[in-house]
């Protein structure tokens, strides 16, 4: 997976202007005429992620593939600078930042349990509490219920 926007030292919410505006600034770094020492690789990459963001059906099929491939890895993108960062937990009070450009990162989002989980989870709670939650919950919900078919709303 290219990463364009870090290509580009941009945040993903960049616009095309920034866009526009930061290839030319890179390639004034990256282009073998201007920098004969450079990796010409790295113009081509500009190029390609240039060409890509600039293209609002591609950047649109781009980003769907950054996203779903960063949140496999577990990788938050630098809104500075399109960096992907590998965040570990991060300890209560103390903020993660970037690798390359130091700012901070945005929260990381707290994973979503999937329904089936969430459901083993309260089965095994159930049981470790005992039968009596059960009875609880069932009093509780047939109340709901009876509340509800009188009209009155849950
Ligand atoms: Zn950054």
């Amino acid at each position: 997976m290219k990463m364009h926007y870090a290509t580009l030292r941009l945040g993903r919410t960049a616009t095309e202007a920034q866009i526009k505006a930061a290839y030319r600034a890179r390639a004034r770094e990256l282009h073998p005429d201007a920098v004969p020492t450079v990796d010409p690789r790295g113009f081509v990459e500009l190029s390609e992620a240039y060409q890509t963001l600039t293209d609002p059906a591609a950047r649109a099929d781009y980003d769907a593939r950054l996203l779903s491939y960063c949140r496999k890895l577990k990788w938050v993108l630098c809104e500075g600078c399109g960096q992907p960062n590998r965040v570990p937990r991060v300890p209560a009070g103390q903020v993660a930042t970037c690798g390359r450009c130091r700012i901070e990162l945005p929260a990381v989002g707290v994973e979503e349990t999937p329904r089936s989980r969430l459901r083993e989870k309260a089965i095994e709670v159930a049981v470790e509490i005992g039968g009596d939650l059960l009875d609880v919950a069932g009093d509780y919900l047939h109340q709901r219920l009876a509340k509800m078919r009188r009209g009155g709303g849950v």
